[in-house]
């Protein structure tokens, strides 16, 4: 590989063990939380996740990476020894989404928007006057894009 200068590190994290622990070197999106199914089943509430271009993500241990299929367009990142969630990632896309909870603080980011409220628990009520979409949205985008 031609030499060239490696990308200022913006964060670290990982999971709860540290079987699964990442930099990465590149800009991070503020952290849209989705109320899905999905996400509630495999995060056990609202998920909270940010996102990065796939080549700023570097894993420095990857012992417990496990990847789930959770659709026939995504699939899900998670320890497989402790059993955090880590990453949801769109098949074909050049970002992935990194759950929030697993940055190391300071993360330095802010919550901006909850998505898929359509689908929300309804064990609790959203509350904190953020722009709600009903469905998803492209994360290039921001335009809302129905699944
Ligand atoms: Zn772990
Ligand atoms: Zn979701």
């Amino acid at each position: 590989m031609a030499a060239r200068e490696v990308p200022a590190l913006r964060a670290t994290g990982g999971c709860l063990c540290g079987a699964v622990r990442y930099q990465i070197r590149g800009p991070l999106r503020p952290v849209v939380n989705c109320h899905c199914g999905q996400c509630r089943r495999t995060h056990g509430n609202v998920a909270a996740y940010t996102s990065v271009a796939r080549a700023d993500l570097v894993l420095t241990e990857d012992r417990g990476l496990k990847w789930y299929r959770s659709s026939e367009v995504a699939r899900r990142g998670f320890c497989r020894n402790c059993g955090a969630s880590l990453f949801w990632e769109r098949l074909g896309e050049d970002r992935v989404a990194v759950a929030a909870g697993g940055i190391d603080p300071p993360s330095g980011l802010k919550t901006i928007r909850h998505i898929f409220v359509a689908d929300k628990g309804d064990y609790y009520e959203i509350a904190d006057g953020l722009e709600t979409l009903p469905a998803g949205h492209d994360d290039s985008t921001s335009a809302v894009k129905k699944i």
